[in-house]
């Protein structure tokens, strides 16, 4: 059931490996299937360097794991949640990492500002950090309630296609894509900006972000409706 999603998001989450953005056991990768409506997500604690298929755990939306005795990704009502409100605009993978200079940010609770073009090519404009959650919200539910802190902090600004990241306050990044893969892709260039824009700021704490007019014409020329970057 589901073997080629497993197998990407197993890939998926070595990659994370390979690509730097985990140590340990941190991080977690999940991959939707909007035919059946399950999500592929990692075993909870489970170390990479022994890592197989049978550690990708499949669970329907309402938390439920499907014909597996291993226990899913403690983050996977965070997961859930995301594709419950992005599934529809075509979001299939999600990423969890503690990224050490994304993470860096959260910990500041500052969005990552749009400070170049390199940014503006993959997010339009900030990468915003959520609010801080309140003692309730973390007591009860606190998987659910980041999973709803990231969507209320995304759709108040933007919408999950032009910013496929938010940072949970005093926590880390959560990324989302097309495909598993499409997301650590957005997790790996999220971290290089977060490193570029401490750079910046270390420099000059007074640089202003990028101009509005750079930045839509290096989004657009990507991902606007009349895109031309690379190959039709
Ligand atoms: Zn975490």
């Amino acid at each position: 059931m589901l073997e080629k999603l497993r197998q990407e998001v197993l890939e998926a989450n070595l990659d994370l490996v390979t690509k730097n953005l985990v140590i340990s056991t941190w991080g977690n990768v999940s991959g939707f299937d909007p035919e059946s409506g399950l999500m592929v997500i990692k075993a909870s604690g489970v170390p990479y360097s022994s890592m197989t298929v049978d550690d990708m755990v499949i669970v329907d939306l309402d938390g439920n794991v499907i014909d597996s005795e291993k226990r899913p990704s403690t983050d996977t009502p965070t997961h859930i949640h995301l594709y419950r409100h992005f599934a529809e605009k075509g979001i299939r993978g999600v990423v969890h990492t503690h990224s050490q200079y994304a993470t860096a940010w959260a910990q500041l609770g500052r969005g990552i500002p749009c400070l170049g073009t390199t940014h503006g090519d993959y997010f339009y404009g900030e990468i915003p950090c959520t609010r801080k959650l309140s003692a309730d919200e973390i007591s009860e539910a606190y998987e659910l309630n980041t999973g709803k802190v990231i969507v209320e902090t995304i759709n108040g600004r933007s919408d999950c296609i032009r910013m496929s990241a938010a940072l949970a306050y005093r926590h880390a990044p959560f990324v989302w894509g097309k495909s598993p893969a499409d997301a650590v892709l957005h997790s790996q260039v999220l971290e290089y900006l977060a490193k570029m824009a401490l750079l910046d700021e270390l420099v000059d704490p007074g640089i202003k972000p990028l101009e509005k007019e750079i930045a839509d014409k290096h989004y657009n020329r990507k991902f606007g409706p009349d895109a031309y970057y690379g190959q039709s």
